[in-house]
């Protein structure tokens, strides 16, 4: 087993050696190991979203999840290639906002406000491209789990509402931050589209109804039970853990902002983390002098981060090297023009 992962490595390293300066290798944190170990960067989605679209390489193999790499895709270049090494590696939380539901609750909203004046769509980044495109030529934003507080504040100097999408324990947890009290927030669900559109016409908040599985796994539960089991133990959560969660926390904060706190923490600290299985088991190995384990148990991994293998990225690679374009993903330009349009005001004001 471990020869024939070596072969595919070296596989892999050869083809890297040959597509010199015309490939980037992108990988998010929660990929597997193997993956990360041959990626030119690894990130998480803003990071990512960044490099991919400051290089001048012709190739972006993206291994991470579909969202990431048409975010590539809307960024590239005239000329560039983004490839996704499985084409079938989605995201639950942005597959819960589909374009029809979404025309049909801003329809329906409009029934109780002004949505062309009053109402502002954002959408977190774990979004789809036709959402995006959707948030664009509604004049919102993209923001990230890293920029979501700055983007919201921004929206709210716009418009006096907010449609928030889709992730409702992010956009619940930025606006405990804002002050917003819970009776100014609203919970649309595409599933039940409320008949009373009360509660709506006083929101500033509206929530859409969506969650990312493996962060909704963090219960309040697993952070008593570290407390009671590691006296001193800090807990550090991702801001798309359940809001009840986050109130518990000691730090919350993105990918990288977990990243940074725990690397930078002086040695013999202990940490409990709120998120991937993977990275958090990456950052222990990475930090030997501290004591670094996963907030929940067993610990939650991402089924879809964890669909991508060695030998899928070695296919794209030998398929580039035999003139084709394996996984390659790509976004119309009348859907990639208002996507990026909301993506460039979120890089605007954060
Ligand atoms: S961890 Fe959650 S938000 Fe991130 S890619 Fe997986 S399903 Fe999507």
């Amino acid at each position: 087993m471990l020869e024939v992962q070596d072969r595919t490595q070296a596989q892999v390293e050869e083809a890297k050696r040959r597509l010199a300066g015309e490939l980037l290798i992108l990988a998010h944190h929660y990929q597997r190991d193997e993956i990360v170990g041959v990626a030119d960067f690894r990130g998480d989605s803003l990071e990512l979203s960044r490099r991919a679209a400051a290089t001048e390489a012709r190739y972006i193999v993206f291994c991470g999840v579909h969202f990431m790499a048409e975010t590539a895709a809307i960024l590239a270049r005239p000329g560039q290639r983004v490839l996704l090494p499985r084409p079938d590696a989605g995201c639950y939380l942005a597959d819960q906002v589909e374009p029809i539901p979404l025309e049909v609750a801003w329809e329906r909203l409009g029934d109780s406000i002004d949505v062309e004046r009053e109402l502002l769509p954002i959408t977190y980044v774990n979004s789809t491209a036709e959402v995006k495109a959707f948030v664009g030529r509604k004049g919102g934003a993209v923001c990230t789990s890293a920029n979501a507080e700055k983007v919201l504040r921004w929206a709210f100097s716009q418009r006096p509402r907010v449609f928030f999408l889709p992730d409702q324990y992010l956009g619940r947890n930025v606006a405990r931050r804002l002050g917003l009290p819970e009776e100014e927030i609203a919970l649309w669900d595409p599933r039940f589209p409320p008949e009373d559109l009360k509660p709506f016409r006083r929101a500033r908040l509206i929530l859409w109804r969506g969650a990312c599985r493996t962060h909704a796994r963090f219960l309040p539960e697993d952070v008593l039970r570290v407390r009671a089991e590691h006296p001193g133990v800090k807990v550090i959560v991702h801001p798309e853990c359940r809001p009840e969660v986050v109130e518990l926390a000691d730090e919350v904060g993105s990918t990288s902002f977990i990243i940074r706190k725990v690397t930078e923490s002086p040695p013999g600290s202990v940490w409990a983390v709120g998120t991937e299985g993977r990275l958090v088991a990456r950052l222990g190995k990475e930090n030997p002098d501290k004591v670094v384990f996963n907030l929940a148990e067993p610990p939650p991994f991402c089924p879809t981060m964890s669909l991508t293998r060695l030998e899928d990225l070695a296919q794209v690679l030998s398929g580039l090297l035999n003139g084709e374009e394996r996984g390659r993903v790509e976004v119309p330009e009348e859907v990639a023009a208002p996507a990026r349009a909301a993506i460039q005001r979120m890089l605007e004001v954060s």
